[in-house]
């Protein structure tokens, strides 16, 4: 016998059950917790090729995804938080902001931008989670109410993309009055007759819900979202029943009626690209 025969049966690992990888090549789905390689997952737009689960991503990835060769401007990109309450928990809400940046390099759980998808012009304004949770903030609502502005001054759609865990608990009241803000400008940017779309994505829940997540001309999700207001857990605990199956995903709140339909990531380009046409001609 040959000495580079295997006599005994040594790693019986084979390779597609093998978990370990090195940080940053290899991701685990976390749903069929199979292993992707990043490129390829970038490649499939993020989404698990053997389960089509929808990871979780950020304005980075989204403006790639949408945006015509990844060219577009961002819109007011400076504006950071205040702390007009001196608000401390575990740590002072500012050393909050200054670490979240640090971890992150964003300045807040939002990015506003102005690009091109398919050649025609569009501001959307995309929410990070993590940054503080994808909380609403001030600096959210204020980013939102600007790119409104912004749309009405140059006659351009708006997409959101909400992805957040609802108010910031750190701003208290301020961050409630986004909610009205936001959707004051929404109802003038309807005025104008300038299409909103709203993308729902996982999660959107709290006074995102229920302000602006749910306000668009057209309000769409990506599949198996938790769409909601407050978590099922809370819910469970103030009704003392069972929640039907499904509940809060994005496939029970179309059934429910609201929402208009579900998109897959892969084909969000081309949808919001035609739909866009549709309404601008
Ligand atoms: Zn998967």
């Amino acid at each position: 016998m040959a000495w580079f025969k295997r006599n005994t049966k040594g790693i019986s690992t084979s390779t597609n059950e093998k978990k370990e990888a090195p940080d940053g090549v290899w991701n685990k789905c976390p749903n069929c917790k199979k292993a992707l390689h990043y490129t390829e997952q970038a490649e499939n737009k993020h989404v698990c090729m053997y389960c089509n689960y929808h990871l979780r991503i950020g304005s980075k990835e989204y403006f790639e995804i949408l945006f015509d060769n990844n060219a577009f401007v961002e819109l007011f990109p400076n504006l950071t938080s205040g702390d007009p309450l001196s608000f401390v928990d575990t740590k002072s809400y500012k050393d909050r902001i200054v670490e979240s940046t640090k971890k992150t390099g964003l300045k807040d759980a939002i990015r506003a931008a102005h690009g091109q998808i398919d050649q025609q012009d569009l501001v959307v304004a995309c929410m990070d989670f993590n940054f503080i949770g994808g909380s609403m903030g001030s600096v959210v609502g204020e980013k939102i109410a600007r790119s409104v502005d912004y749309c009405i001054e140059h006659k351009i759609p708006f997409l959101m993309i909400s992805k957040s865990g609802g108010a910031r608990m750190m701003e208290a009241a301020f961050s409630l009055m986004q909610m009205a803000k936001t959707s004051a400008k929404l109802a003038l940017l309807a005025k104008a007759k300038i299409p909103y779309i709203s993308l729902l994505t996982d999660p959107t829940t709290g006074g995102v819900t229920a302000s602006y997540a749910m306000l668009g001309d057209v309000n769409i999700a990506e599949p198996g979202a938790l769409i909601g207001f407050a978590g099922p857990r809370v819910i469970k605990e103030t009704i003392k029943k069972d929640l039907p199956k499904g509940f809060q995903t994005s496939e029970f709140v179309l059934e429910h009626g609201f929402l208009d339909f579900i998109v897959d990531r892969r084909e969000l380009k081309k949808k919001l690209s035609s739909f866009i046409h549709m309404m601008n001609n």
